[in-house]
């Protein structure tokens, strides 16, 4: 029997990948893979722990003891880390840099990239981050590459932080996310790139519903062509 599809979805942060990846999957009733958060787990191991993030060598070692899953709870999906809830604990702007610095690491790379290969394998997934369509699933079925203006995600991010009761800076949190992002892009090894085959969306004048149902549309398009039974739209978000 044919599988149900793999969608990759890459961009830089704040340019709606979370948002959208939990819209896509509850829409086709796929499983969501945030592949950021798992990164992040990995950034609060290290600093629970105090290690340098220079040292590749010991954060690889984490690595192979760290068990994390995503849970569902009502329409939220909480993140867990040795069965401990982390879901807001890997979003404070001190974790997001020190992701960005650890997740640079070959190593690190390689352990994140074998469980997300093993998480994804059986398709019916979205998963979300910066090297899916290129690295981690260079053949899924599917991929879209999110983009928006800096000045655009900074301001998503910043109203995201300050939602959450954090104490922020909108031109702080716009400096953040070009500094973030300028790492992710120029990083040696699975820099942040669009995949040649991916579907190329910028939101920036758009809305959610708006960028939605374009994903939605692709998806379908692919999964017919693929001779795979239409879903009912009914369960729209
Ligand atoms: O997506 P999110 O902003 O939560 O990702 C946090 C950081 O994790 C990114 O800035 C990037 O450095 C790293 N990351 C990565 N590869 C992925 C997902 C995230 O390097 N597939």
């Amino acid at each position: 029997m044919k599988r149900e599809p793999i969608i990759a979805i890459d961009g830089p942060s704040g340019a709606g990948k979370s948002t959208l990846s939990g819209l896509l999957a509850r829409r086709f009733g796929y499983i969501h893979i945030d592949t950021g958060a798992m990164y992040r787990c990995v950034a609060v191991a290290a600093q629970r722990d105090g290690l340098d993030p220079s040292d590749e060598a010991a954060l690889a070692q984490i690595c192979s003891h760290l068990e994390i899953s995503f849970v569902r709870s009502n329409d939220d999906q909480r993140v867990l880390l040795n069965r401990k809830d982390v879901s807001e604990a890997i979003r404070t702007p001190e974790i997001s840099l020190l992701t960005s610095r650890i997740s640079a690491h070959p190593r690190v790379r390689a352990a994140m990239v074998f469980l997300q290969r093993q998480m994804g394998a059986g398709g019916g997934v979205v998963l979300e981050g910066r090297d899916i369509g290129t690295v981690v699933f260079p053949d899924a079925e599917v991929k879209f590459f999110l983009e928006a203006s800096a000045r655009e995600r900074g301001r998503r991010r910043f109203e995201e932080l300050q939602a959450k009761g954090l104490e922020v800076d909108l031109e702080t949190t716009i400096a953040e996310v070009k500094a973030r992002d300028a790492a992710d892009r120029n990083r040696t090894h699975a820099p942040l790139i669009p995949a040649e085959d991916a579907v190329i969306i910028d939101s920036t004048q758009l809305e959610i519903s708006e960028v939605l149902e374009q994903m939605a549309a692709v998806a379908q398009q692919r999964r017919r062509a693929a001779g795979l039974p239409i879903r009912s739209d009914g369960d729209r978000p």
